[in-house]
């Protein structure tokens, strides 16, 4: 008897499982696709949407990220199987053909926040996502700045630190030598503290001319990033690479839509 209904539930179980759960299977099946070469890498990827926040907190200004919408956003880039890289890795791939990941993106935070390491860096850590973080010499003397000790933590967790200039001027408005403060002394300063050479640069306020331009790269800056909006191409000019800004607004829904 015991065996009869054993045989029965197995049965049952198996046909109930053809039955419904083929819905589910047609689901799960272009999932586990495109779960199938998130280890492979991209020969050439020549669009990247390289993001741009800010502040991750629940303030009503559209640099605030709110910590739930962002919580979700990142979360979506999980489910959809989104790949976030650095700018260096970025350079890399352009300028020597090194690899990338499929689906390659790159998440940029501008000014170094404190909850640039609270929120997102925790959040994104739950993800196993890296990303860059750009950060002018002056803000660690506010209040509501990142710590050496945190920027070092998330660098050691493999994002990078990018320069984002000594006091956050517009830069064509600064004197000559004052430019060369703001970009090639800052990111000597930089790298002394990171131990690292820094590769990426941050217009302040998104403002660049081209002698601004110019002393990003003698400064031996080998990417920069504006507020220029739109996904990274290479043909934009490395030292002048668009960016999404991703505001406040946008919760979820606009989040996706820049992206897609
Ligand atoms: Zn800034």
């Amino acid at each position: 008897m015991i065996r009869k209904v054993v045989i029965f539930i197995l049965v049952a179980g198996l046909l109930g499982g053809l039955i419904f759960d083929t819905p589910n299977k047609m689901v799960t099946g272009p999932r586990q696709e495109s779960i199938a070469p998130k280890n492979g890498k991209v020969i050439r990827q020549s669009k990247v949407p390289v993001l741009m926040y800010h502040s991750i907190a629940d303030v009503n200004s559209e640099l605030c990220v709110s910590p739930a919408d962002f919580k979700a956003q990142m979360k979506w880039l999980a489910a959809n199987n989104y790949n976030p890289i650095t700018l260096s890795q970025l350079y890399y791939h352009w300028e020597e053909g090194e690899e990338l990941p499929v689906n390659p993106i790159v998440l940029t935070f501008d000014d170094g926040y404190a909850d640039n390491y609270t929120i997102a860096y925790k959040v994104m850590r739950e993800h196993g996502f890296i990303g860059v973080l750009f950060i002018y010499a002056k803000k660690f003397t506010t209040r509501n700045s990142v710590s050496e000790q945190q920027l070092l933590e998330m660098q050691r967790y493999g994002w990078e630190v990018g320069n984002h200039s000594y006091t956050h001027p517009e830069l064509p408005k600064v004197t000559d030598q004052q430019l060369i403060k703001e970009t090639s002394i800052a990111k000597d300063e930089l790298s002394q503290l990171t131990g690292s050479s820094i590769l990426a640069f941050c217009y302040p306020a998104g403002k660049y001319n081209d002698q601004v331009v110019q002393a990003v790269r003698n400064a031996g800056h080998k990417i920069a990033v504006t507020t220029n909006y739109g996904f990274s191409e290479k043909k934009q000019g490395l030292l002048t690479l668009s960016r999404v800004r991703i505001n406040r607004s946008d919760r979820v829904s606009g989040f996706i839509k820049k992206l897609t």
